[in-house]
C-alpha cells in the first residue's frame, strides 16, 4: 500500500474524507489524493517519493513557486522575533503602504487571516455603509464559505452539484440574489426592480471557480455604472486575481474599480492572509472608527504578513507580469495542440497566468456553459497527467496556475504529457 493511502485512511478516521478542505479529497477525479511531503519551485513531491509538476499553486497564492527563498528568510526571520503580539506592527505598515498603492481605489485596509473573513467582512461593510441588507452575487462564483455567499458557489459546490450548502439559514440565503456571470441585462432587470435594497454586487472580476471566465467587454464597467447609478457598493473579490493578473490586479488590467475589494492568496505568500478596504468613507464603517464590527485574534500575523511583503516585493518588479503572461501563454498552446492532434474539442480560457481547459466546445463564458463540460473526461485527463507527473486541480472547475518558478522545459514536459493524456 502507498503511503499516501495509508495516511488517507489513518486521516479519513478523524477528519471528514480525511482532508481539511473538500476539493483535495479527489471526489470529482476519482482515485484517492496524495499526501505531499514537500515541494521546491515548480516540484511537489509526495509522501511516496514521486514528484510532480504542479499547477495547482496551492489554489493560488504561490505566484514565486514553493518555498521561495525570500519568503522562506522573511518567515524565518520573522519567526525569530516571535510568532504574535496582538498588538500592531511596522509590517502592518509596509503592507498597507504596499496595497494601497497597488490599489487605488483602497485607501484604507483591514488585514484578516483568510479569503473568507475578507469577503464576509467587505459584505458587513456594505451593508453598514448603505443601510441595507440585499446582495448580488454570480453563478458558479465562490466568495469563501460565510453562510451569505454559500448560494450558487462554484467549486466544490460546482464540483458536487450542490448549489447551495445544509446548515445555511434560508433567512439568510433569501438575502443573496443570483444572476448569471457576464449577464449585465439580468443585473441591470434585478437593479430596476429591487435596487432600493441592494446593498452590493459582489463579482470574481475573472471568475476562477467556476474554472477560468473572463469578463466580457463591458461586463465590469456596466456593473461599474448600475452600482453607482442605484446607490450600491461594487465588491471585487480580487482574492485570486489581486497581484495575479496585474500587479494591480482585475482593476489595473480592467481600467475599472470597486468600492471594495477582497484580497488573500498572494497577498499571504503561502501563509494565511487576506484583507479588503476601499475608499476612507466607507472603511471608516469598520470598528473602531465606525459601528461595523470586525476583529481577529491573528489578524496582521507577523509571520503571515513578513511572508506576503516578500511575495509582493519580489512582483513589483513588472517585468514578472510579462514572465507569467509568456508561460500562461506556453501552456495554452501546449493544451491546443495538443487537444487538436487528439481531437477533443477543448476551450481554453486563459487571462495571464490563470487559465482553464474545459472538456466542451465553448465558448464558456458563464457558470451554465462551464457545466456543459465533460467532468468524466477531464477526470480521465487528469488521471492520466498525474500518472505523469504532472499535477493540476482535481476538478473540471478549477484554474490551472502558473508561477514564477515554472521554467519553459516544465511547460514543454507538460506539453507532452497533455498531447499523450489528451488520447486517454
Ligand atoms: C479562495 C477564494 C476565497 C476564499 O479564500 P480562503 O482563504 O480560502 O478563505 C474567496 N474568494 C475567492 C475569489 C477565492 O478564490
Amino acid at each position: 500500500m502507498s503511503e499516501s493511502k495509508r495516511l488517507l485512511d489513518a486521516a479519513s478516521r478523524m477528519i471528514p474524507g480525511g482532508v481539511n478542505s473538500p476539493v483535495r479529497a479527489f471526489r470529482a477525479v476519482g482515485g484517492a489524493p496524495v499526501f505531499i511531503a514537500r515541494a521546491e519551485g515548480s516540484r511537489l513531491v509526495d509522501v511516496d517519493g514521486r514528484a510532480y509538476i504542479d499547477f495547482v499553486g496551492s489554489w493560488g497564492p504561490l505566484i514565486l513557486g514553493h518555498a521561495a527563498p525570500a519568503v522562506v528568510e522573511a518567515v524565518t526571520e520573522a519567526a525569530r522575533r516571535g510568532t504574535s503580539y496582538g498588538a500592531p506592527t511596522a509590517l502592518e505598515v509596509d503592507m498597507a503602504e504596499a496595497i494601497t498603492a497597488a490599489y487605488p481605489s483602497m485607501e484604507m485596509i483591514r488585514l484578516v487571516s483568510s479569503g473568507t473573513e475578507a469577503a464576509m467582512s467587505a459584505i458587513r461593510v456594505a451593508r453598514g455603509a448603505t443601510g441595507r441588507d440585499v446582495l448580488v452575487k454570480f453563478d458558479g462564483c465562490y466568495h469563501g464559505h460565510a453562510d451569505s455567499l454559500l448560494v450558487k458557489a462554484g467549486s466544490g459546490g460546482a464540483t458536487f452539484g450542490i448549489p447551495d450548502s445544509k446548515g445555511v439559514p434560508a433567512a439568510l440565503a433569501e438575502l443573496t440574489l443570483t444572476v448569471a456571470f457576464n449577464d449585465l441585462e439580468a443585473v441591470r432587470d434585478l437593479f430596476r426592480r429591487r435596487g432600493e435594497r441592494i446593498a452590493a454586487v459582489i463579482v470574481e472580476p475573472v471568475a476562477g471557480n467556476m474554472g477560468v471566465v473572463p469578463p466580457a467587454p463591458g461586463f465590469l464597467e456596466g456593473l461599474r455604472e448600475v452600482t453607482r447609478a442605484h446607490g450600491a457598493l461594487l465588491i471585487f473579490d480580487e482574492v485570486i486575481t489581486g497581484f495575479r493578473v496585474a500587479y494591480g490586479g482585475a482593476q489595473e488590467r480592467y481600467g475599472v474599480s470597486a468600492d471594495l475589494t477582497c484580497l488573500g492568496k498572494i497577498i499571504g505568500g503561502g501563509l494565511p492572509v487576506g484583507a479588503y478596504g476601499g475608499s476612507r468613507a466607507v472603511m471608516s464603517e469598520v470598528s473602531p472608527l465606525g459601528g461595523v464590527y470586525q476583529a481577529g485574534t491573528l489578524s496582521g500575523n507577523p509571520l503571515a504578513v513578513a511572508a506576503g511583503l516578500a511575495a509582493i516585493r519580489a512582483l513589483a518588479d513588472r517585468r514578472a507580469y510579462a514572465r507569467l503572461e509568456t508561460l500562461g501563454a506556453r501552456l495554452e498552446q501546449g493544451l491546443r495542440d495538443g487537444a487538436q492532434k487528439a481531437g477533443v474539442p477543448l476551450t481554453v480560457n486563459r487571462v495571464g497566468s490563470m487559465l482553464t481547459a474545459f472538456f466542451c466546445a465553448g465558448p464558456v463564458t458563464d457558470y451554465a456553459s462551464a457545466r456543459r463540460a465533460d467532468t468524466a473526461r477531464y477526470a480521465r485527463f487528469f488521471q492520466a497527467m498525474l500518472a505523469r507527473g504532472i499535477y493540476l486541480a482535481p476538478s473540471q472547475f478549477e484554474a490551472a496556475f502558473v508561477s514564477l518558478a515554472h521554467s519553459e522545459a516544465d511547460l514543454e514536459t507538460a506539453a507532452r504529457a497533455a498531447a499523450e493524456a489528451l488520447t486517454v
